[in-house]
This record gives structure tokens, C-alpha cells and sequence, in this order.
């Protein structure tokens, strides 16, 4: 069920004002309309499950309803501007314009065996990490429920994805746990049985290191994953990738990580961007191995992605291979992710605010 504490902040004027009903849950609809709780939830069907945003093809409900609904509210927020396919893979990047024009890109990631949609929760970023394209742009805002929402209703519309259900990563532009109650609130909408109905476990939520938002979601009531970007395993080195680490430096970090595992139980995942000649040594490993050796967890490998205006280039594969077997002989879970789309710029780190492909 939804809890009412989580929902509330988000109901400010911005979201009043816009009255998208993307963002709201069955309830809320039914208040904010006047209308019963069956046909609230039929409205929230049309629009999650089934992805269609025109009052008038919503066919179950009464034609004085659709048409009060189309005179006085919109669907949702997000118009498509473009959409670019990836060769071979089929990965698929799309750029949504927001509703005062600003735009978010967000995208839809097939593998052989599921599908996964990567969303993003701020229009930017402030966080400036020396190798991510997003926050090169700055920050421009928080989105709200219904805008994160809906990239991934875009990303699904028209796609068949066989009764499978997608993985859901927030590993777009901005940092989820700085726009904390829209993330919470878009999770447990995704969720909601209702509508796309995604299991909390096919969730996941990655953190740059927000060590309140750690403490913070260790205390929501479900089996969301977290996934906390390291990329350093020393206070010097992660400070100059990760700004964010002066004020919450590793100590700071990995002591909410270890509450979190303590209140949860949870594996957490590890990200760690492989840079030529930055992070990607034997001995860069070894000092990995010495901090989250012992916690329950999991270490992802990214190879870096190109970004334009930065100078930092990918270690070689077989330099990616080492570092990954030395955690692995070292008793560490990792894994080499492989990457896809960065033929359209829909890789990790590459989504900017406003897309040049
Ligand atoms: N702000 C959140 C979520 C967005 S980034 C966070 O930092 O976790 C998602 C992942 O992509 C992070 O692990 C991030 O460090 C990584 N990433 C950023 N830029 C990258 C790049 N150019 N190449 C590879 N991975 C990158």
C-alpha cells in the first residue's frame, strides 16, 4: 500500500499547479476528481499499464467523465522529441521535453534475456563528477513523480516485451537521493499493482554517495536495491572524481552503507568507473578489496564512456579483465558490465541535458 507520509511533500503547489495525472496514485486521483475509487484506479490503469494518455480512448469510463477529464487535465507532462536506436543491440535513448521546455533523456536497454529502463531524476546535476556528461551541463531542476514516471511509459509504449516485466535502474541524469520523495514516490508507483506492477526487487537506485538518503532509504519498507557509486577507494582520489566525498568522505559513506545492511540486510552493488591509469591498477584493487571486503555486497566494473570534453580515455579490455580477476581471487563478487549504446550517447555517463545526437 501507499503511505501517505512519503506522497505528501510532493503535493506543493508544483504539482497542483500542473495537475499531471501521471504522478498520482489511485487515491489521490479519486480525491482530486470527486470520483469513486474503482474508477480512479480504471484511469491509473489506462495510463501505467496500458500507456495511453488520451482521455477519450480510455473506453471504460463514462463519456461525461472522459470528456470532464479532457477539458480540465492532462494524462501526463512529457512530450517525445526524439527517440535514436542504437545499432545491432536495439538500445533506445529517448529526449523528453518537460512542460516549461527544459528536457530529460532516459533510456530502454534489451539484453538476451530482459529488458531494462534507465530513468532519470533531475533535469542535470550538481554533483560535477569529473567523468560524467551530465553534470558538465549544471542543474536545472528536480523532476517531479509524474516526469520520472513517464520516461519509462515512453520507453514501453509500443515495445512487446513478451510478459516479461522490466528492470528498472535510476541511474540517469541527477542523483535520486537529492530529489529523495519524487524518486520514493515514482518507485512506489511503478510498483503499484494497479499499474506497471514492477517487483521492488527489479529495482534498483543508485546513490553517488547522499549519505542521509543511505540512512534515509534504509527505512523504506520494501527490497528496492541500492547501488552506491565508489569509483575510489581513497578519500584523495575519490574527492577529485566524486566532489560530493568532501563533504561525506569514505568514512562517512561506508558507515551509512553498513546501517544500511545492518536495518535491511540487503546486498549492496558497488559502481566502479574504470579509467586508464585513474582507478584501473592492481593496487587501485587491492585497496577496493580493503574496503568492502567483508560487507555483503557486489562490485559492478563500468569502463569509462567517452564524453566529449573529457580527457579520460577506457583502460584497455585485458586491463579491465585484471582488475575484475584480482577482486574476484580476492573473494569479491564483480563483474565487467558490457556496455551498450554508446553509439547514440546512451551509455552511462553520457546523458546530458540537452542531447547533441
Ligand atoms: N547520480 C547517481 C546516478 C547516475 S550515474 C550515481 O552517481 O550513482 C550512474 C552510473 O554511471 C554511476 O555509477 C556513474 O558514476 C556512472 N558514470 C558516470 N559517467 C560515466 C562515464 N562517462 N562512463 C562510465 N560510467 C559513468
Amino acid at each position: 500500500m501507499l503511505k501517505g507520509s512519503t506522497t505528501a511533500q510532493h503535493d506543493g503547489p508544483q504539482a497542483l499547479q500542473a495537475a499531471h495525472l501521471s504522478g498520482m496514485t489511485p487515491p489521490e486521483i479519486a480525491t482530486l476528481l470527486g470520483i469513486e475509487a474503482f474508477q480512479a484506479r480504471q484511469i491509473f490503469r489506462w495510463i501505467h499499464a496500458k500507456q495511453v494518455f488520451d482521455f477519450e480512448r480510455m473506453s471504460d469510463l463514462s463519456k461525461e467523465l472522459r470528456s470532464r477529464l479532457s477539458e480540465e487535465h492532462t494524462a501526463c507532462s512529457l512530450v517525445l522529441a526524439k527517440a535514436a536506436v542504437s545499432e545491432g543491440g536495439g538500445t533506445k535513448k529517448v529526449l523528453l521535453r518537460l512542460s516549461d521546455a527544459e528536457t530529460v533523456e532516459a533510456v530502454y536497454i534489451p539484453s538476451r534475456d530482459r529488458v531494462t529502463l534507465c530513468l532519470s531524476t533531475q533535469v542535470g546535476c550538481a554533483l560535477k563528477c569529473s567523468f560524467c556528461a551530465t553534470g558538465q551541463s549544471g542543474y536545472a531542476r528536480d523532476l517531479s513523480p509524474g516526469e520520472i514516471v513517464e520516461q519509462a511509459l515512453y520507453l514501453l509504449a509500443g515495445e512487446d516485451l513478451g510478459g516479461r516485466s522490466p528492470n528498472i535502474v535510476y541511474m540517469g541524469m541527477g542523483e535520486p537521493f537529492r530529489n529523495y520523495d519524487a524518486t520514493i514516490k515514482s518507485i512506489r508507483l511503478l510498483m503499484h499493482e494497479s499499474g506497471l506492477g514492477i517487483g521492488a526487487r527489479r529495482i534498483t537506485v543508485s546513490t553517488v554517495g547522499e549519505v542521509e538518503g543511505i540512512r534515509r532509504f534504509a527505512g523504506e519498507d520494501w527490497q528496492v536495491r541500492l547501488s552506491v557509486s565508489l569509483h575510489a577507494a581513497n578519500d584523495l582520489l575519490r574527492s577529485e572524481l566524486v566532489p560530493l566525498n568532501r563533504r561525506y568522505n569514505l568514512k562517512r559513506l561506508m558507515a551509512a552503507v553498513e546501517y544500511y545492511l545492518e536495518r535491511t540486510g540487503r546486498q549492496v552493488t558497488f559502481e566502479w568507473t574504470l579509467i586508464e591509469g585513474v582507478n584501473d591498477s592492481l593496487s587501485d584493487a587491492e585497496e577496493l578489496v580493503g574496503l568492502v571486503g567483508g560487507i555483503k555486497s557486489f562490485v559492478n566494473l563500468i569502463p569509462f564512456n567517452l564524453v566529449q570534453g573529457i580527457a579520460y580515455r577506457p583502460p584497455g579490455r585485458r586491463d579491465c579483465l585484471r582488475f575484475r580477476d584480482q577482486l574476484i581471487s580476492r573473494g569479491i563478487k564483480a563483474t565487467l558490465r558490457q556496455e551498450r549504446g554508446q553509439d547514440i550517447n546512451a551509455a552511462c555517463g553520457q546523458l546530458r541535458r540537452r542531447s547533441p545526437s
